[in-house]
């Protein structure tokens, strides 16, 4: 545990913040060490409903104080989550056992997402005047209403910047949410929320709950307007099918298996570093990071041997500052969900190119970044989300072999290429199935392009998060016509008579013109 004060003075009691009336609580270890790190209180389905209807009653005065209050508010939580970076960074590695940088890049995430939202919120968002159907006869324009009360559940992997990108849109958008936080991620979401009361965001406008998915996680989806889930495909199936029972939206941020295309015009060293992070930033534990490299055999040679200079050189490490490269696995049942692809692999003939074990002298559940070749299709870690630790190298002999290999799988929520000509890499990127291709980076090109959607194709979920699509999630557009009494329409047969071929004149013109 880090010895400052300030920690104690500000995180000792947020647990406090969790909506629990009763004293279950269970204890959250940390990877740093496997020692408890603090007891999360655990909320009951009554506690979920209680959190709900205090949100419904104050998501209404929310709504009315109006896009420059929200912007006033969300800004002023902008600068207090840059101001207390320090404590933020110490909690996100304590609880995920990321490194300081991989912790900086939520953090950073989190402010641009802050930040983007409170400024755009009105833009995306105001009423505004549609062309009618009829021109001079009637005015049309369409106003956006708040959804309501958005339930918002996220892993232990990024709460942080993962909380930030589903709560921030939903509360600039003058919705209430009740969140699930993950056991192992609670309190990062809560100091998180902490900052935003202080910024004066109403505390039951954003309420956290805690507990499992069975009790909690059923009561938050059976009773909100709205959804955001970011999780496993297999969960996000079931919270799917209960949105579609009862006819409210969601949207759902899944798994992956995500490739990067090495291609013949790199400069080997260089892609073997960026690839180095691309796959193994947060240990593998980040649902955009590399799985599958697949590297033109003209290039294989140099790269692969960079490749395992690189990651046999890292620093592994847990302290709270910026020393280590890579962090640890974020759980037991993380080193165990590793270990039995690796097992799998290796028992079916892959090869271990690099790592590949258990690393405890540095921690419980630290693992040697892995690069496996010979992998094939029997194998678990072929087609299965490992989400740890573990890439493996195929080797191709062409783009369009290597375009076909990566796009071969059920999931597309992220892809890369790294390419000598931005100019090849646009061209590639247009013919790949993922929700966000990145050009000689891994994910944080558009991870941070906070302006633009984030999302997965495939199995890899529905909707969009970022950009006007991440706001547009959270109000019902309501459309909004009055006729301007110029010309009375038709509504008995002689009317229609007489007004038809008038009507089916418009058309040609308005078509003529080229007006929508
Ligand atoms: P998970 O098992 O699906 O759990 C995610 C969250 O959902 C947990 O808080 C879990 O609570 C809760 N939950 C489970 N069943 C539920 C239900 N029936 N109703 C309501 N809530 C329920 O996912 P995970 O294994 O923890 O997270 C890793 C996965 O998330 C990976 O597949 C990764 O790719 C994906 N991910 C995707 C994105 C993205 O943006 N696409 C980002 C990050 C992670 P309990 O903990 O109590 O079970």
């Amino acid at each position: 545990m880090p010895a400052q004060t300030a920690f104690d003075a500000l995180y000792a009691s947020l647990d406090d913040d969790v909506v629990a009336s009763g004293s279950v609580t269970r204890p959250v270890p940390t990877p740093t060490t496997g020692e408890t790190l603090h007891e999360l209180p655990q909320s009951s389905a009554d506690d979920v409903r209680d959190a709900i209807s205090r949100a419904r009653l104050a998501q209404l005065a929310w709504a009315r104080a109006g896009f420059a209050h929200r912007r006033r508010v969300l800004l002023r939580a902008h600068e207090l989550l840059l101001e207390r970076r320090e404590l933020l960074l110490d909690l996100i590695q304590l609880e995920s056992g990321k490194t300081r940088g991989q912790g900086f890049e939520e953090i950073f995430q989190a402010a641009s997402v802050t930040r983007y939202n409170a400024l755009a919120a009105q833009r995306v968002l105001r009423g505004r005047r549609r062309r009618s159907g009829i021109p001079t006869v009637a005015t049309t324009r369409v106003r956006y209403r708040s959804k309501g009360v958005v339930g918002v559940i996220t892993p232990w992997n990024y709460a942080l910047s993962l909380a930030a990108m589903d709560v921030v849109p939903a509360l600039a958008a003058g919705c209430a949410v009740v969140q699930k936080a993950d056991d192992q991620g609670a309190l990062s979401i809560l100091a998180l929320r902490r900052a935003f009361i202080e910024a004066g965001v109403p505390e039951a406008l954003w309420a956290v709950v805690a507990g499992p998915a069975g009790e909690v996680g059923e009561a938050l989806t059976d009773e909100v307007d709205y959804v955001c889930f970011t999780g496993s495909t297999a969960t996000g199936r079931k919270i799917a099918e209960k949105a579609g029972r009862r006819l409210v939206g969601a949207s759902l941020e899944l798994g992956g298996k995500n490739p990067l295309i090495v291609l013949d015009d790199v400069d080997p060293e260089r892609a073997a570093a960026n690839a180095a992070h691309a796959c193994f930033s947060a240990m593998g534990q980040l649902c955009v990071s590399i799985e599958r490299i697949y590297v033109h055999r003209a290039v294989a040679g140099p790269f692969q041997k960079a490749l395992v200079a690189e990651l046999a050189a890292a620093k592994l490490g847990s302290a709270l500052d910026f020393d280590a490269d890579f962090g640890s696995l974020a759980s037991a049942a993380q080193l165990e969900r590793v270990t039995g692809h690796l097992d799998d692999a290796v028992a079916k003939g892959a090869t271990v190119l690099v790592g590949g074990t258990p690393r405890p002298d540095v921690g419980p559940w630290f693992f040697s970044p892995t690069v496996l070749t010979g992998v094939t299709p029997e194998m678990r870690v072929y087609a299965e989300e490992t989400f740890g630790a573990i890439a493996s190298l195929y080797l191709v002999d062409s783009e369009e072999e290597a375009v076909q290999a990566a796009n071969a799988s059920e999931y597309g929520l992220n892809a890369a290429i790294f390419t000598g000509s931005v100019a090849r890499g646009q061209r590639v990127a247009e013919r790949l199935e993922a929700g966000s291709v990145n050009i000689n980076e891994g994910y944080r090109g558009t991870f941070a392009s906070v302006d633009a959607p984030m999302g997965g194709q495939k199995q890899s979920g529905v909707g969009r998060r970022n950009g006007p699509e991440g706001l547009l999630r959270f109000v019902e557009p309501v459309t909004i016509s009055a006729t301007t009494g110029v010309l009375q329409l038709p509504r008995w047969a002689s009317e229609y008579r007489e007004q038809a071929p008038l009507l089916l004149l418009l058309a040609r013109g308005l078509a003529a013109l080229r007006r929508r």
